[in-house]
Protein backbone atom coordinates (compact mmCIF):
# COMPACT_ATOMS: atom_id res chain seq x y z
CA UNK A 1 0.00 0.00 0.00
CA UNK A 2 1.29 3.41 -0.86
CA UNK A 3 1.01 5.27 2.43
CA UNK A 4 0.74 8.59 0.66
CA UNK A 5 -2.29 7.76 -1.42
CA UNK A 6 -4.05 5.84 1.34
CA UNK A 7 -7.53 6.41 2.60
CA UNK A 8 -7.41 9.39 4.98
CA UNK A 9 -10.92 10.33 6.06
CA UNK A 10 -10.05 14.00 6.70
CA UNK A 11 -7.73 16.31 4.79
CA UNK A 12 -6.01 18.90 6.95
CA UNK A 13 -5.42 22.36 5.55
CA UNK A 14 -1.93 22.85 6.97
CA UNK A 15 -2.04 26.56 6.10
CA UNK A 16 -4.71 26.97 8.78
CA UNK A 17 -2.19 25.95 11.45
CA UNK A 18 0.25 28.63 12.64
CA UNK A 19 3.97 28.07 12.22
CA UNK A 20 5.47 30.79 14.42
CA UNK A 21 6.31 31.29 18.05
CA UNK A 22 3.32 32.23 20.20
CA UNK A 23 4.34 35.15 22.38
CA UNK A 24 2.02 37.56 24.14
CA UNK A 25 -0.97 36.35 22.14
CA UNK A 26 0.70 36.86 18.74
CA UNK A 27 2.27 34.46 16.29
CA UNK A 28 5.80 35.63 15.41
CA UNK A 29 8.71 34.39 13.35
CA UNK A 30 11.64 32.99 15.29
CA UNK A 31 14.88 34.96 15.24
CA UNK A 32 16.86 31.92 14.05
CA UNK A 33 16.95 31.79 10.26
CA UNK A 34 16.54 28.03 9.71
CA UNK A 35 13.14 26.62 10.58
CA UNK A 36 12.15 23.23 12.03
CA UNK A 37 10.85 20.76 9.46
CA UNK A 38 7.91 18.63 10.60
CA UNK A 39 7.49 15.34 8.75
CA UNK A 40 4.72 12.81 8.21
CA UNK A 41 6.21 9.52 9.50
CA UNK A 42 3.78 7.50 7.37
CA UNK A 43 5.43 8.63 4.14
CA UNK A 44 8.42 10.82 5.12
CA UNK A 45 6.96 13.88 3.36
CA UNK A 46 7.40 17.40 4.73
CA UNK A 47 4.24 18.69 6.41
CA UNK A 48 5.32 22.17 7.43
CA UNK A 49 8.29 24.20 8.63
CA UNK A 50 7.89 25.99 11.96
CA UNK A 51 9.86 28.70 13.75
CA UNK A 52 13.10 27.92 15.50
CA UNK A 53 13.46 30.00 18.68
CA UNK A 54 16.71 31.47 19.92
CA UNK A 55 17.62 32.18 23.55
CA UNK A 56 16.37 35.77 23.05
CA UNK A 57 12.99 34.45 21.85
CA UNK A 58 12.78 32.27 24.96
CA UNK A 59 13.35 35.29 27.19
CA UNK A 60 10.73 37.28 25.24
CA UNK A 61 8.28 34.49 26.08
CA UNK A 62 9.23 34.82 29.76
CA UNK A 63 8.69 38.61 29.48
CA UNK A 64 5.19 37.98 28.14
CA UNK A 65 4.38 35.44 30.84
CA UNK A 66 5.69 37.87 33.49
CA UNK A 67 3.60 40.76 32.13
CA UNK A 68 0.44 38.63 32.27
CA UNK A 69 1.19 36.94 35.62
CA UNK A 70 -0.36 39.25 38.14
CA UNK A 71 -3.63 39.81 36.26
CA UNK A 72 -4.01 36.08 35.64
CA UNK A 73 -3.30 35.19 39.28
CA UNK A 74 -6.02 37.69 40.26
CA UNK A 75 -8.53 36.47 37.64
CA UNK A 76 -11.51 34.94 39.38
CA UNK A 77 -11.18 31.16 39.63
CA UNK A 78 -14.62 30.84 38.03
CA UNK A 79 -13.41 32.77 34.98
CA UNK A 80 -10.27 30.63 34.72
CA UNK A 81 -12.53 27.57 34.92
CA UNK A 82 -14.86 28.87 32.20
CA UNK A 83 -11.98 29.35 29.76
CA UNK A 84 -10.67 25.83 30.39
CA UNK A 85 -14.14 24.36 30.04
CA UNK A 86 -14.75 26.20 26.76
CA UNK A 87 -11.38 24.94 25.47
CA UNK A 88 -12.45 21.38 26.38
CA UNK A 89 -15.69 21.88 24.45
CA UNK A 90 -13.95 23.23 21.34
CA UNK A 91 -11.44 20.35 21.40
CA UNK A 92 -14.33 17.92 21.60
CA UNK A 93 -16.19 19.63 18.73
CA UNK A 94 -13.02 19.40 16.61
CA UNK A 95 -11.96 15.96 17.75
CA UNK A 96 -11.87 14.31 14.31
CA UNK A 97 -9.79 17.13 12.90
CA UNK A 98 -7.40 17.17 15.85
CA UNK A 99 -7.07 13.38 15.82
CA UNK A 100 -6.12 13.47 12.15
CA UNK A 101 -3.54 16.18 12.82
CA UNK A 102 -2.01 14.07 15.62
CA UNK A 103 -1.86 11.02 13.34
CA UNK A 104 -0.27 13.09 10.58
CA UNK A 105 2.67 14.40 12.57
CA UNK A 106 3.08 11.57 15.10
CA UNK A 107 2.07 8.59 12.97
CA UNK A 108 -0.17 6.95 15.57
CA UNK A 109 -3.29 5.15 14.35
CA UNK A 110 -6.40 7.32 14.11
CA UNK A 111 -8.19 5.25 16.78
CA UNK A 112 -5.34 5.99 19.21
CA UNK A 113 -5.36 9.66 18.20
CA UNK A 114 -9.12 9.89 18.83
CA UNK A 115 -8.53 8.39 22.26
CA UNK A 116 -5.81 10.94 22.89
CA UNK A 117 -8.02 13.91 21.95
CA UNK A 118 -10.76 12.75 24.34
CA UNK A 119 -8.17 12.17 27.08
CA UNK A 120 -6.48 15.53 26.43
CA UNK A 121 -9.74 17.53 26.42
CA UNK A 122 -10.72 15.85 29.68
CA UNK A 123 -7.68 17.41 31.41
CA UNK A 124 -9.08 20.85 30.60
CA UNK A 125 -12.46 19.84 32.01
CA UNK A 126 -10.94 18.24 35.10
CA UNK A 127 -8.81 21.29 35.92
CA UNK A 128 -11.71 23.65 35.19
CA UNK A 129 -13.43 21.81 38.02
CA UNK A 130 -10.31 21.98 40.23
CA UNK A 131 -9.81 25.73 39.64
CA UNK A 132 -12.76 26.58 41.88
CA UNK A 133 -11.85 24.05 44.59
CA UNK A 134 -8.46 25.32 45.77
CA UNK A 135 -8.77 25.18 49.53
CA UNK A 136 -6.55 26.33 52.36
CA UNK A 137 -7.02 25.62 56.05
CA UNK A 138 -7.05 27.31 59.39
CA UNK A 139 -6.25 25.98 62.83
CA UNK A 140 -5.42 27.14 66.34
CA UNK A 141 -1.71 26.85 67.13
CA UNK A 142 -1.06 24.19 69.81
CA UNK A 143 0.14 26.95 72.14
CA UNK A 144 -3.22 28.67 71.79
CA UNK A 145 -1.42 31.94 71.10
CA UNK A 146 -2.36 32.46 67.45
CA UNK A 147 -4.12 31.06 64.42
CA UNK A 148 -2.33 29.14 61.64
CA UNK A 149 -3.78 30.17 58.30
CA UNK A 150 -2.64 28.25 55.21
CA UNK A 151 -3.48 29.63 51.81
CA UNK A 152 -2.48 28.28 48.38
CA UNK A 153 -1.02 30.69 45.85
CA UNK A 154 0.14 30.20 42.25
CA UNK A 155 3.79 29.16 42.15
CA UNK A 156 4.67 31.65 39.41
CA UNK A 157 5.83 31.39 35.81
CA UNK A 158 6.02 27.78 34.63
CA UNK A 159 8.08 26.27 31.81
CA UNK A 160 6.28 23.25 30.38
CA UNK A 161 8.21 20.78 28.20
CA UNK A 162 6.36 18.03 26.36
CA UNK A 163 7.35 14.95 24.30
CA UNK A 164 6.11 13.88 20.86
CA UNK A 165 4.31 10.70 21.85
CA UNK A 166 1.15 12.37 23.26
CA UNK A 167 1.39 15.84 21.70
CA UNK A 168 -2.10 16.90 22.85
CA UNK A 169 -2.51 15.15 26.19
CA UNK A 170 0.92 16.00 27.59
CA UNK A 171 0.27 19.67 26.76
CA UNK A 172 -3.20 19.82 28.35
CA UNK A 173 -2.04 17.78 31.36
CA UNK A 174 0.36 20.65 32.13
CA UNK A 175 -1.45 23.74 30.78
CA UNK A 176 -4.72 22.74 32.50
CA UNK A 177 -3.43 22.70 36.10
CA UNK A 178 -1.04 25.64 35.52
CA UNK A 179 -3.92 27.86 34.35
CA UNK A 180 -6.31 26.57 36.99
CA UNK A 181 -3.76 27.41 39.70
CA UNK A 182 -3.28 30.93 38.32
CA UNK A 183 0.19 30.45 36.79
CA UNK A 184 1.23 31.84 33.42
CA UNK A 185 3.46 29.63 31.31
CA UNK A 186 5.71 28.91 28.36
CA UNK A 187 5.15 25.65 26.50
CA UNK A 188 8.03 24.02 24.65
CA UNK A 189 6.58 21.24 22.50
CA UNK A 190 8.72 18.51 20.91
CA UNK A 191 10.13 19.43 17.50
CA UNK A 192 8.54 16.31 15.94
CA UNK A 193 4.97 17.35 16.84
CA UNK A 194 4.52 21.11 17.30
CA UNK A 195 1.43 21.43 15.09
CA UNK A 196 -0.93 19.78 17.58
CA UNK A 197 0.36 22.09 20.31
CA UNK A 198 -0.20 25.12 18.07
CA UNK A 199 -3.76 23.97 17.32
CA UNK A 200 -4.45 23.72 21.07
CA UNK A 201 -3.07 27.24 21.65
CA UNK A 202 -5.41 28.56 18.97
CA UNK A 203 -8.28 26.82 20.75
CA UNK A 204 -7.32 28.39 24.09
CA UNK A 205 -7.29 31.82 22.44
CA UNK A 206 -10.73 31.19 20.96
CA UNK A 207 -11.89 30.13 24.42
CA UNK A 208 -10.98 33.58 25.72
CA UNK A 209 -7.50 33.14 27.20
CA UNK A 210 -5.83 36.57 27.60
CA UNK A 211 -2.58 37.32 25.77
CA UNK A 212 0.63 36.25 27.48
CA UNK A 213 -0.95 33.67 29.80
CA UNK A 214 0.28 30.77 27.65
CA UNK A 215 3.22 31.30 25.30
CA UNK A 216 4.97 28.72 23.13
CA UNK A 217 8.44 28.33 21.66
CA UNK A 218 9.70 25.60 19.38
CA UNK A 219 13.44 25.30 19.04
CA UNK A 220 16.21 23.16 17.63
CA UNK A 221 18.41 24.08 20.58
CA UNK A 222 16.31 23.16 23.60
CA UNK A 223 19.32 23.00 25.93
CA UNK A 224 20.37 26.68 25.76
CA UNK A 225 16.83 28.06 25.36
CA UNK A 226 15.43 26.14 28.34
CA UNK A 227 18.54 26.80 30.40
CA UNK A 228 18.17 30.57 29.83
CA UNK A 229 14.52 30.43 30.88
CA UNK A 230 15.25 28.36 34.00
CA UNK A 231 18.00 30.74 35.02
CA UNK A 232 15.70 33.74 34.69
CA UNK A 233 14.67 34.49 38.29
CA UNK A 234 11.06 35.13 37.23
CA UNK A 235 10.61 31.43 36.31
CA UNK A 236 9.66 29.35 39.38
CA UNK A 237 8.37 26.09 37.95
CA UNK A 238 9.47 23.41 35.49
CA UNK A 239 7.19 20.60 34.44
CA UNK A 240 8.86 18.13 32.11
CA UNK A 241 7.66 14.99 30.39
CA UNK A 242 10.23 13.06 28.42
CA UNK A 243 13.15 10.73 28.81
CA UNK A 244 14.93 10.10 32.11
CA UNK A 245 18.20 11.12 30.48
CA UNK A 246 16.97 14.63 29.60
CA UNK A 247 15.08 14.83 32.92
CA UNK A 248 18.30 14.31 34.86
CA UNK A 249 19.98 17.14 32.91
CA UNK A 250 17.06 19.48 33.53
CA UNK A 251 17.00 18.71 37.26
CA UNK A 252 20.64 19.74 37.43
CA UNK A 253 19.87 22.92 35.47
CA UNK A 254 16.86 23.76 37.65
CA UNK A 255 18.95 23.28 40.80
CA UNK A 256 20.96 26.39 39.95
CA UNK A 257 17.97 28.64 40.65
CA UNK A 258 16.14 26.14 42.89
CA UNK A 259 13.22 25.95 40.45
CA UNK A 260 10.38 23.64 41.57
CA UNK A 261 10.32 20.53 39.33
CA UNK A 262 7.71 18.01 38.28
CA UNK A 263 9.20 15.18 36.23
CA UNK A 264 7.30 12.55 34.23
CA UNK A 265 10.07 10.36 32.86
CA UNK A 266 10.65 7.01 31.25
CA UNK A 267 9.32 3.59 32.20
CA UNK A 268 10.10 -0.12 31.91
CA UNK A 269 6.73 -1.56 32.85
CA UNK A 270 6.43 -5.18 33.95
CA UNK A 271 3.24 -7.01 32.90
CA UNK A 272 2.76 -10.03 35.16
CA UNK A 273 0.42 -12.89 34.23
CA UNK A 274 -0.15 -15.48 37.00
CA UNK A 275 -1.30 -18.99 36.13
CA UNK A 276 -4.82 -18.35 37.54
CA UNK A 277 -5.36 -15.24 35.38
CA UNK A 278 -8.27 -14.93 32.98
CA UNK A 279 -6.19 -15.38 29.82
CA UNK A 280 -8.72 -13.70 27.54
CA UNK A 281 -8.58 -10.58 29.70
CA UNK A 282 -4.79 -10.81 30.01
CA UNK A 283 -4.23 -11.08 26.25
CA UNK A 284 -6.73 -8.34 25.39
CA UNK A 285 -5.20 -6.06 28.04
CA UNK A 286 -1.70 -6.92 26.83
CA UNK A 287 -2.71 -5.59 23.41
CA UNK A 288 -3.75 -2.30 25.02
CA UNK A 289 -0.79 -2.05 27.40
CA UNK A 290 1.67 -2.84 24.60
CA UNK A 291 0.08 -1.43 21.47
CA UNK A 292 -1.58 1.84 22.47
CA UNK A 293 0.28 4.33 20.24
CA UNK A 294 2.08 1.43 18.56
CA UNK A 295 4.11 0.89 21.74
CA UNK A 296 5.33 4.50 21.90
CA UNK A 297 4.03 5.18 25.41
CA UNK A 298 5.83 5.60 28.73
CA UNK A 299 3.21 3.24 30.15
CA UNK A 300 3.86 0.57 27.49
CA UNK A 301 4.37 -2.93 28.88
CA UNK A 302 8.09 -3.56 28.34
CA UNK A 303 8.66 -6.87 30.14
CA UNK A 304 5.95 -9.55 30.02
CA UNK A 305 6.44 -11.99 32.91
CA UNK A 306 4.24 -14.99 32.24
CA UNK A 307 3.89 -18.01 34.55
CA UNK A 308 5.47 -21.10 32.94
CA UNK A 309 2.14 -23.00 33.12
CA UNK A 310 0.39 -20.51 30.83
CA UNK A 311 3.35 -19.22 28.82
CA UNK A 312 2.77 -21.25 25.65
CA UNK A 313 -0.90 -20.38 25.43
CA UNK A 314 -0.36 -16.70 26.25
CA UNK A 315 2.49 -16.41 23.72
CA UNK A 316 0.58 -18.01 20.88
CA UNK A 317 -2.60 -16.01 21.54
CA UNK A 318 -0.68 -12.75 21.76
CA UNK A 319 1.31 -13.56 18.61
CA UNK A 320 -1.92 -14.27 16.74
CA UNK A 321 -3.42 -10.92 17.71
CA UNK A 322 -0.22 -8.98 17.03
CA UNK A 323 0.21 -10.64 13.62
CA UNK A 324 -3.38 -9.74 12.66
CA UNK A 325 -2.95 -5.98 13.23
CA UNK A 326 -3.25 -3.88 10.11
CA UNK A 327 -0.08 -1.81 9.82
CA UNK A 328 -0.31 1.32 7.71
CA UNK A 329 -0.67 5.04 7.32
CA UNK A 330 -1.54 6.42 10.76
CA UNK A 331 -4.21 8.77 9.45
CA UNK A 332 -6.01 6.09 7.41
CA UNK A 333 -9.29 4.75 8.77
CA UNK A 334 -8.41 1.05 8.81
CA UNK A 335 -4.95 1.24 10.39
CA UNK A 336 -4.43 -0.43 13.76
CA UNK A 337 -0.68 0.24 14.02
CA UNK A 338 0.98 3.26 12.42
CA UNK A 339 4.68 3.94 11.82
CA UNK A 340 7.22 4.90 14.47
CA UNK A 341 7.75 8.63 14.82
CA UNK A 342 11.09 8.89 12.98
CA UNK A 343 14.03 6.98 11.57
CA UNK A 344 16.07 6.97 14.75
CA UNK A 345 13.15 5.36 16.64
CA UNK A 346 12.84 2.73 13.91
CA UNK A 347 16.58 2.05 14.01
CA UNK A 348 16.49 1.74 17.79
CA UNK A 349 13.61 -0.78 17.80
CA UNK A 350 15.26 -2.75 15.03
CA UNK A 351 18.59 -2.86 16.90
CA UNK A 352 16.89 -3.95 20.15
CA UNK A 353 15.17 -6.89 18.41
CA UNK A 354 18.36 -7.93 16.57
CA UNK A 355 20.29 -7.86 19.84
CA UNK A 356 17.65 -9.98 21.65
CA UNK A 357 17.52 -12.51 18.81
CA UNK A 358 21.33 -12.72 18.64
CA UNK A 359 21.30 -13.49 22.38
CA UNK A 360 18.75 -16.31 21.96
CA UNK A 361 15.21 -14.84 21.87
CA UNK A 362 12.71 -16.69 19.69
CA UNK A 363 10.60 -14.70 17.21
CA UNK A 364 6.94 -15.75 17.51
CA UNK A 365 5.73 -13.16 15.00
CA UNK A 366 7.17 -10.12 13.21
CA UNK A 367 10.79 -9.37 13.93
CA UNK A 368 11.63 -7.02 11.08
CA UNK A 369 11.08 -3.60 9.50
CA UNK A 370 8.43 -3.32 6.83
CA UNK A 371 10.08 -2.38 3.54
CA UNK A 372 8.15 0.65 2.35
CA UNK A 373 8.37 4.40 2.66
CA UNK A 374 7.75 5.53 6.24
CA UNK A 375 9.06 4.21 9.56
CA UNK A 376 7.22 0.91 9.88
CA UNK A 377 8.13 -2.03 12.10
CA UNK A 378 6.09 -5.24 12.16
CA UNK A 379 4.23 -5.98 15.43
CA UNK A 380 6.53 -8.48 17.10
CA UNK A 381 6.41 -11.07 19.88
CA UNK A 382 9.67 -12.46 21.26
CA UNK A 383 9.69 -15.48 23.61
CA UNK A 384 12.47 -16.92 25.80
CA UNK A 385 14.14 -13.52 25.94
CA UNK A 386 17.41 -13.60 27.94
CA UNK A 387 17.74 -10.98 30.66
CA UNK A 388 21.02 -9.74 29.24
CA UNK A 389 19.18 -8.52 26.13
CA UNK A 390 19.26 -4.72 25.88
CA UNK A 391 15.47 -4.49 25.71
CA UNK A 392 15.22 -5.94 29.22
CA UNK A 393 16.59 -2.66 30.62
CA UNK A 394 15.81 -0.13 27.83
CA UNK A 395 12.41 1.26 26.94
CA UNK A 396 11.51 -0.46 23.65
CA UNK A 397 9.12 2.31 22.56
CA UNK A 398 7.80 0.29 19.65
CA UNK A 399 5.48 -2.61 18.75
CA UNK A 400 7.58 -5.36 20.34
CA UNK A 401 6.45 -7.62 23.20
CA UNK A 402 9.24 -9.45 25.04
CA UNK A 403 8.16 -12.48 27.11
CA UNK A 404 9.99 -13.90 30.15
CA UNK A 405 8.83 -17.02 32.04
CA UNK A 406 8.54 -17.12 35.86
CA UNK A 407 7.75 -19.75 38.49
CA UNK A 408 6.56 -18.02 41.67
CA UNK A 409 5.27 -14.81 43.21
CA UNK A 410 8.32 -13.96 45.27
CA UNK A 411 10.64 -14.37 42.28
CA UNK A 412 8.51 -12.31 39.89
CA UNK A 413 8.21 -9.39 42.30
CA UNK A 414 11.99 -9.26 42.68
CA UNK A 415 12.51 -9.40 38.91
CA UNK A 416 9.80 -6.82 38.20
CA UNK A 417 11.45 -4.45 40.70
CA UNK A 418 14.87 -4.99 39.15
CA UNK A 419 14.82 -1.71 37.21
CA UNK A 420 15.83 1.90 37.77
CA UNK A 421 12.33 2.81 36.55
CA UNK A 422 9.07 2.63 38.49
CA UNK A 423 6.27 4.18 36.47
CA UNK A 424 3.58 1.54 36.07
CA UNK A 425 3.13 -2.23 36.51
CA UNK A 426 0.38 -4.55 35.28
CA UNK A 427 -0.79 -7.60 37.27
CA UNK A 428 -3.18 -10.34 36.14
CA UNK A 429 -4.55 -12.84 38.66
CA UNK A 430 -7.95 -14.19 39.63
CA UNK A 431 -6.95 -14.04 43.31
CA UNK A 432 -7.69 -10.51 44.48
CA UNK A 433 -5.78 -10.98 47.74
CA UNK A 434 -2.67 -11.89 45.75
CA UNK A 435 -3.34 -9.01 43.37
CA UNK A 436 -3.39 -6.50 46.22
CA UNK A 437 -0.39 -8.09 47.96
CA UNK A 438 1.70 -7.98 44.79
CA UNK A 439 0.50 -4.43 43.97
CA UNK A 440 1.71 -3.20 47.35
CA UNK A 441 5.15 -4.73 46.84
CA UNK A 442 5.76 -3.55 43.28
CA UNK A 443 7.93 -0.46 43.05
CA UNK A 444 5.77 1.63 40.72
CA UNK A 445 3.74 4.82 41.02
CA UNK A 446 0.76 3.17 39.32
CA UNK A 447 -0.58 -0.40 39.19
CA UNK A 448 -3.10 -1.77 36.71
CA UNK A 449 -4.70 -4.80 38.39
CA UNK A 450 -6.51 -6.93 35.81
CA UNK A 451 -6.55 -3.92 33.46
CA UNK A 452 -4.46 -2.79 30.51
CA UNK A 453 -4.84 0.96 31.05
CA UNK A 454 -4.23 3.31 33.98
CA UNK A 455 -4.35 6.79 32.42
CA UNK A 456 -7.23 8.86 33.76
CA UNK A 457 -7.35 12.63 34.34
CA UNK A 458 -9.04 11.96 37.68
CA UNK A 459 -6.15 9.77 38.93
CA UNK A 460 -2.63 10.74 40.06
CA UNK A 461 -0.28 9.88 37.18
CA UNK A 462 3.42 9.57 37.96
CA UNK A 463 6.32 7.35 38.84
CA UNK A 464 8.75 6.41 41.59
CA UNK A 465 12.52 5.86 41.36
CA UNK A 466 13.94 7.29 38.11
CA UNK A 467 10.51 7.49 36.48
CA UNK A 468 9.89 10.87 37.99
CA UNK A 469 8.88 13.31 40.68
CA UNK A 470 5.38 14.57 41.39
CA UNK A 471 1.97 13.66 40.00
CA UNK A 472 -0.20 14.96 37.16
CA UNK A 473 -3.98 14.71 37.05
CA UNK A 474 -6.39 14.31 39.99
CA UNK A 475 -6.37 16.90 42.81
CA UNK A 476 -2.61 16.19 43.18
CA UNK A 477 -2.02 17.71 39.73
CA UNK A 478 -2.96 21.26 40.68
CA UNK A 479 -0.82 21.15 43.84
CA UNK A 480 2.25 20.93 41.58
CA UNK A 481 1.54 24.58 40.59
CA UNK A 482 0.56 25.92 44.01
CA UNK A 483 2.65 26.98 46.96
CA UNK A 484 1.36 26.83 50.52
CA UNK A 485 1.62 30.15 52.31
CA UNK A 486 1.39 30.03 56.11
CA UNK A 487 0.23 33.16 57.92
CA UNK A 488 0.60 33.23 61.71
CA UNK A 489 -2.19 35.51 62.92
CA UNK A 490 -3.17 37.11 66.15
CA UNK A 491 -6.74 38.32 66.19
P1 LIG B 1 13.01 13.54 25.11
O1 LIG B 1 13.47 13.53 26.52
O2 LIG B 1 14.00 13.32 24.05
O3 LIG B 1 12.31 14.92 24.78
C1 LIG B 1 11.26 15.43 25.56
C2 LIG B 1 11.20 16.94 25.40
O4 LIG B 1 12.40 17.49 25.93
C3 LIG B 1 11.11 17.42 23.96
O5 LIG B 1 10.29 18.57 23.91
C4 LIG B 1 12.55 17.78 23.63
O6 LIG B 1 12.67 18.75 22.62
C5 LIG B 1 13.00 18.34 24.97
N1 LIG B 1 14.45 18.32 25.19
C6 LIG B 1 15.36 17.48 24.68
N2 LIG B 1 16.60 17.81 25.13
C7 LIG B 1 16.43 18.88 25.95
C8 LIG B 1 17.32 19.67 26.72
N3 LIG B 1 18.63 19.45 26.76
N4 LIG B 1 16.82 20.69 27.44
C9 LIG B 1 15.49 20.93 27.43
N5 LIG B 1 14.60 20.22 26.73
C10 LIG B 1 15.05 19.19 26.00
O7 LIG B 1 11.82 12.49 25.05
P2 LIG B 1 10.93 12.09 23.79
O8 LIG B 1 11.74 11.20 22.93
O9 LIG B 1 10.29 13.28 23.19
O10 LIG B 1 9.76 11.27 24.50
C11 LIG B 1 9.88 9.95 24.85
C12 LIG B 1 10.21 9.81 26.33
O11 LIG B 1 9.21 10.47 27.11
C13 LIG B 1 10.20 8.38 26.79
O12 LIG B 1 11.28 8.14 27.65
C14 LIG B 1 8.88 8.27 27.55
O13 LIG B 1 8.85 7.25 28.52
C15 LIG B 1 8.77 9.62 28.16
N6 LIG B 1 7.38 9.92 28.51
C16 LIG B 1 7.03 9.92 29.82
C17 LIG B 1 5.72 10.16 30.19
C18 LIG B 1 5.32 10.15 31.63
O14 LIG B 1 4.25 10.66 31.92
N7 LIG B 1 6.11 9.60 32.54
C19 LIG B 1 4.75 10.41 29.21
C20 LIG B 1 5.15 10.40 27.86
C21 LIG B 1 6.47 10.17 27.53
Amino acid sequence: MDAKSSDRPIRIDLDSIPSGLFINGKWRDGAASDGIDVFDPSNESLLKTVANATVEDGIKAVDAAAAAASAWACTAPRRRAEILLRACEIMTERSEWLATLISLENGKALADARGEVAYAAEYFRWFAEEAVRIRGDISVAPSGNNRIVVQYQPMGIAVLITPWNFPAAMATRKIGPALAAGCTCILKPATETPLTAFAILKILTEAGLPAGVVNAVTTKQPGPVVSAMLNDPRVRKLSFTGSTEVGRRLLAEAAKSVVHCSMELGGNAPFIVFDDADLDAAVNSAMIAKMRNGGEACTAANRFYVHTKVMDEFASRLAEKMGALEVGDGAASTTACGPLVNKSSLDKVSALVSDAVAKGAEIKVGGSRIQRKGYFYAPTVLASVPEDADLYRDEIFGPVAALYPFENEHEVIARANDSEYGLVAYVFTHDLARGMRVSERLEAGMIALNRGLVSDPAAPFGGVKQSGLGREGSHHGILEYLEAKYIAVNW
